[in-house]
């Protein structure tokens, strides 16, 4: 009987605990040194607060634009017998309860759009509408990558439901790279909770290193593999390396500083158009990331 190979999608993140480390720059050119691969593939710009790919990747064009809404409780203050079993049941404080005086009201910036407090309530005096969170534009290139690109609207303070939204997005394509959120908050989270492998991108500094502990922890707790690129390597001291080699943490790639990437970055332009070299360094960079996946499969 024949043995039937099933190849699933594999989704990697490139996420970092702080910002300006270097993130978008890995992440833009990583999707960038793969477009004449045979592999569909898609690049999540995450960082819905200030998403930024798309400067980098502008020959995508414009394929379609969505709205992303939450449901946003509404209270019947005619219905509700100020019981308090909604405010109990929510996790983000996001409803205002008073028993004496009796008061009620929802906090829309807090809330989650979870619905807990819906199935709490058992007098039917919560309904919902829908809030607008912000839209998620798909760019198609002409090799049939796709960037998807999650967007908030001003003034929303969660970005976990356009994160949420993007992903999905992106569930067809045979490898999905996700441009995570910087920190190691609820956006983080969301981003990389269902990756298969996580790229930390860091810097030789000591902040540098004091998030990327965090980082790595927080991953470690959630079972998901991680690897490391330092950027910017030549710049600061050997902790990160060092600290690397203890916790038997693979090094995918370290990035010098270097003039011209920073010339380039500054104009928005992509190292790997402009360098044959670094357009081999970034396809050897997924290689390396493939094989570590791999290797963490097996185990
Ligand atoms: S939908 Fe969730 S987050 Fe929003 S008020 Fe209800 S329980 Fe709280
Ligand atoms: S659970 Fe329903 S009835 Fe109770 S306080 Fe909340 S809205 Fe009012």
């Amino acid at each position: 009987m024949p043995i039937i190979v099933i190849m699933t999608g594999i989704t990697i993140a490139i996420a970092s605990g702080k910002g300006g480390t270097g993130k978008t720059f890995i992440s833009t050119n990583l999707f960038n040194s793969l477009q004449d691969s045979r592999l569909s593939i898609a690049l999540v710009d995450c960082d819905a607060e200030a998403p930024n790919d798309r400067e980098f990747l502008k020959e995508g064009v414009l394929q379609s634009s969505h709205a992303v809404n939450q449901k946003i409780p509404v209270i019947d203050k005619t219905k509700c017998t100020y019981c308090g079993k909604c405010d109990e049941y929510c996790n983000f404080n996001a409803i205002f309860f008073l028993e004496e005086p009796q008061t009620i009201e929802v906090l829309e910036d807090l809330c989650h759009g979870c619905g807990a407090c819906s199935v709490a309530c058992e007098y039917g005096a919560i309904s919902e509408k829908d809030d607008l969170l912000g839209y998620v534009n798909r760019y198609r290139f002409s090799t049939g990558k796709e960037l998807i690109e999650g967007r908030m609207e001003v003034g929303v303070l969660v970005s976990v439901g356009i994160i949420k939204e993007s992903i999905k997005m992106a569930e067809p394509f045979d490898l999905v790279l996700l441009d995570s959120p910087p920190g190691t908050g609820c956006p983080f989270i969301q981003t990389v909770y269902k990756s298969d492998y996580v790229v930390l991108v860091t810097e030789p500094t000591p902040f540098g290193l004091s998030d990327l502990k965090q980082s790595v922890a927080i991953l470690k707790e959630m079972g998901i593999p991680c690897g490391v690129i330092i950027n910017r390597a030549d710049m600061g001291t050997d902790d990160a390396q060092n600290y690397l080699k203890r916790e038997n943490i693979p090094l995918l790639m370290s990035v010098p500083f270097d003039k011209e990437i920073a010339v380039a970055y500054s104009k928005g332009e992509m190292i790997t158009n402009l360098s044959t070299e670094w357009k081999a360094k970034f396809n050897q960079l997924y290689h390396t990331i493939k094989e570590e996946f791999e290797k963490n499969k097996a185990k």
